[in-house]
């Protein structure tokens, strides 16, 4: 059993005037996902902004209610639960957010910020709680003498640390990471990585990574999923979408990656076109107006995600994923 599981997860925002009319427009910002996140996993989760990708993150942590779907934890579904059963499982699912400074209180203490879950679940309290929280300072990097400093006083590295010891604080066991090296400079993103990398090695803690950046979850990924106007269009292990990509869409993301080498010049894939709207999504396949492999049928009908027998999973009528005899 996987440790989590989603089942044609759906989030529609009803948009404008639709929310008071019978005649409901909706944004499909999670548009029937089938995902599973293996325990010590990282899934990288990859798209446009804008593809729902974040949106997804919150609805399986229930942050804000799906509209359809099943989302199973430890084989118990966290969408037919009640509010307290969800306040217990919710110390085993925390998430990291990408601002660092949008996202910890400026006038909580370090001490405090990273202190909150300890004392909301009843971790430990007095001395016990302080010690625990110079632990995990200690875990992410930071001293002791910022306990008692303000986020204003911190880089943005070092507030992304702060976040993640707040999370690390109620010993989860699966976490969403939702762009959370997106804000900051080349240099400390590899080291936020490299720290999520390590505390997961020591924990055995799961990730959900979410990101708009191919390069930045090459590293930290087992396996990653692309997203496309609410659904996945390409999933499979990493080295796979690096090395053999099938998804147009897929391919264009990864055309706009620098490499390093000089001598590997790789041709660049122009994406036609904006994304569509997801109130209105194009017929068949989404991708269809931006893509120059289009076929008759592609406008007609939506291609299923398709797997072979490596779990290669492809939606589009021209590259599936090839089934080895
Ligand atoms: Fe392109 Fe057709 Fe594949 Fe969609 S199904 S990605 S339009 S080739």
């Amino acid at each position: 059993m996987s440790l989590l599981e989603i089942h044609n997860l759906k989030k529609h925002f009803p948009v404008g005037e639709a929310l008071f009319s019978r005649n409901k427009a909706v944004v499909k910002a999670v548009d029937g996902v089938d995902l599973s996140v293996e325990e010590g996993e990282t899934l990288g989760l990859v798209g446009e902004s804008g593809c729902g990708k974040s949106t997804l993150g919150r609805a399986i942590l229930r942050l804000i209610e799906p509209t359809d779907g099943e989302v199973f934890f430890q084989g118990k579904n966290l969408l037919t639960m009640s509010q307290r059963e969800l306040r217990d499982m919710r110390r085993q699912m925390q998430i990291i957010f990408q601002d660092p400074y949008a996202s910890l209180n400026p006038r909580m203490r370090v001490g405090d910020i990273v202190g909150e879950g300890i004392e909301i679940h009843k971790l430990a309290k007095g001395r016990a709680k302080r010690d625990r929280v110079m632990e995990l300072l200690h875990q992410v990097g930071l001293r002791e003498e910022h306990y008692d400093r303000y986020p204003h006083e911190f880089s943005g590295g070092q507030r992304q640390r702060i976040g993640i010891a707040r999370a690390l604080g109620v010993s989860p066991s699966f976490i969403v990471c939702d762009e959370p090296v997106s804000s900051l400079d080349v240099s400390i993103q590899a080291q936020i990585i490299n720290l999520l990398q390590e505390l997961q090695e020591k924990m055995h803690l799961t990730y959900l990574f979410i990101s708009h950046d191919l390069r930045v979850v090459e590293h930290i990924s087992h396996r990653v999923a692309i997203m496309y106007l609410g659904k996945v269009v390409e999933i499979a292990k990493s080295d796979t979408i690096y090395r053999d990509a099938r998804h147009p869409y897929t391919r264009a993301l990864l055309s706009s990656v620098p490499v390093p080498d000089m001598n590997r010049k790789k041709q660049r894939v122009l994406l036609e076109g904006d994304v569509p709207s997801p109130v209105n999504p194009p017929s068949g396949c989404s991708f269809h107006p931006r893509c120059s492999y289009r076929a008759a049928i592609c406008d007609q009908t939506e291609p299923p995600l398709d797997f072979n027998s490596e779990s290669h999973g492809v939606a589009c009528h021209v590259f599936g994923p090839i089934k080895r005899a």
